[in-house]
């Protein structure tokens, strides 16, 4: 399977049981499209109406193609932009957090977003739901949103920063460490932060907290 690739080895078997157990092998996703009521009802809370759900899908769906956000980008920042600048004020308006994985192809020299990815929750993405949307190329990073003010784990700040290297504390910076990716994060007051991964490995010792930049400062 491509998307096993994509992941790295060390999660094939966690990946190859959750297609597995849900059944979603061979199935496919359809670009800028979340999850379906169906598959919402099934898996999370019942704190939004099917009637708010179908607005954020829309919502999403529409962003997407208005913003060609099924098109290339020449870097991966542009991508990560690209994403928060037609899908933040959505997760902002319906105070949840959104997220796209971001891939590299190399035959095309560009990368990709996959589709959008949401747990309908306003502090976290589940991370088989970004294990549900698949990427084109290699996984290089993944972009989230924080949502509204007050809703998110931390704001206006990546969270599960770690003194060095080798701790882990979950959270953002647990997803980076965990899958060797990136990671961008578009703010409740609209600025677009990245986290360094390459550069927090190769130094070991020193803080994650150092490694974050606001995008396009
Ligand atoms: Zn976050």
């Amino acid at each position: 399977m491509l998307f096993v690739q994509e992941m790295g080895g060390f999660v094939f078997h966690w990946v190859a049981s959750f297609f597995i157990a849900n059944k979603l092998v061979g199935e496919k996703t359809q670009k800028g499209r979340l999850h379906s009521l169906k598959d919402f009802y099934e898996k999370y809370p019942k704190h939004l109406s099917k009637g708010e759900i179908q607005k954020i899908r829309g919502a999403v769906q529409s962003a997407w193609f208005e913003n060609k956000l099924d098109g290339s980008f020449k870097s991966e920042s542009l991508a990560a932009q690209a994403f928060s600048d037609a899908i933040n004020p959505i997760s902002i308006e319906y105070g949840i957090e959104i997220g796209a994985n971001i891939g590299y192809e190399a035959l095309s020299n560009a990368y990709f977003l996959s589709d959008a990815v949401t747990s309908y929750s306003a502090d976290s993405i589940d991370y088989q739901d970004y294990a549900f949307a698949r990427v084109v190329g290699n996984r290089t990073a993944y972009v989230h949103t924080h949502g509204s003010p007050g809703g998110g784990y931390d704001d206006e700040h990546f969270s599960g920063h770690v003194q060095n290297f080798e701790g882990w504390n979950g959270g953002d910076i647990g997803f980076s460490q965990k899958f060797q990716i990136n990671g961008y994060m578009a703010s409740p007051s609209g600025r677009l932060y990245k986290f360094d991964y390459n550069g927090f490995k190769l130094a070991k010792s020193i803080p994650s907290r150092e490694f974050i930049t606001e995008v396009g400062r």
